[in-house]
């Protein structure tokens, strides 16, 4: 027999945590070299939220790598950020900006079969985003918007993995999101607090202790919020989030023409 853990439930909880996790990380769009997609922003650029990030990679130790938010994002002092200020260089919080989007199932006859609710994330660099901000002005001369068009994003395949990831970027269809069978592609605006949190879901923060750069659980982040006022660390006025705007367009009923996604 397997050797039992000594708490059942506890482990329990560790592993179901761990399981959301996984599964929240599809979230996120994940390109490969030589893939190609098809996706709707669900809002234009200036609905996108925008985060720090860490990723640290450790060649052939998956579980020494770090896949993060920064804590501060969700107003928590941030581990990652405090390793970073005591010398862990490949921690440097990065810049980023989430974009919501439908990704499409194409079928092998290009047929677009079903749409999903994902998430897109931008570095400043990216030249899909660069792409986007240029088209959204190319758009706004056709009274049209980022949210009328599909994008289709290609990862070009890399001569080896050193060398930079290119991308061919098209943009098509200018008009409501329909799937081959004429169903309209319909999805609630996610505010921007919602994806913070899918967010943070994903690639989970690691909050400060009072000892920097040691790492905390869960546990250990309660007791930690609970007896301080859990003022951050380092203070970053630039990157409050705004308060959501209202939003009108969920649609709140679902007919057999409409295919309606949540986030
Ligand atoms: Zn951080």
């Amino acid at each position: 027999m397997r050797e039992q853990p000594t708490n059942v439930v506890d482990t329990m909880k560790q592993k179901q945590a761990e399981a959301a996790s996984r599964d929240s990380k599809s979230f996120f769009i994940k390109m490969t070299d030589g893939e190609e997609i098809r996706i709707r922003p669900v809002v234009t650029l200036d609905g996108a939220a925008y985060v720090y990030r860490h990723n640290k990679y450790v060649e052939g130790d998956m579980s020494a790598g770090v896949n993060a938010l920064c804590a501060e994002d969700v107003n928590q002092p941030c581990g990652h950020c405090a390793a970073y200020k005591s010398g862990d260089k490949d921690l440097k919080p990065y810049e980023a900006f989430v974009l919501p989007v439908m990704l499409y199932d194409v079928s092998n006859d290009g047929d677009l079969v079903n749409a999903a609710p994902k998430f897109l994330e931008l570095t400043p660099a990216s030249p899909i985003l660069g792409s986007l901000i240029k088209q959204t002005d190319v758009l706004a001369k056709r009274s049209l918007k980022l949210t009328d068009v599909d994008v289709i994003i290609k990862q070009e395949p890399r001569k080896s993995k050193q060398s930079r990831k290119s991308f061919s970027i098209a943009y098509d269809q200018a008009g409501p999101a329909v799937l081959a069978d004429g169903r309209q592609v319909k999805s609630g605006v996610p505010s921007k607090e919602i994806i913070v949190q899918r967010t943070a879901q994903a690639f989970p923060p690691l909050v400060a202790t009072s000892a920097p750069g040691s790492a905390a659980n869960a546990a250990q982040h309660d007791a930690f919020a609970a007896e301080t006022s859990a003022q951050p660390v380092f203070d970053n006025p630039g990157r409050q989030l705004k308060p959501a705007p209202t939003n009108n367009h969920t649609p709140t009923s679902e007919s057999e023409a409409e295919l309606v996604a949540s986030f």
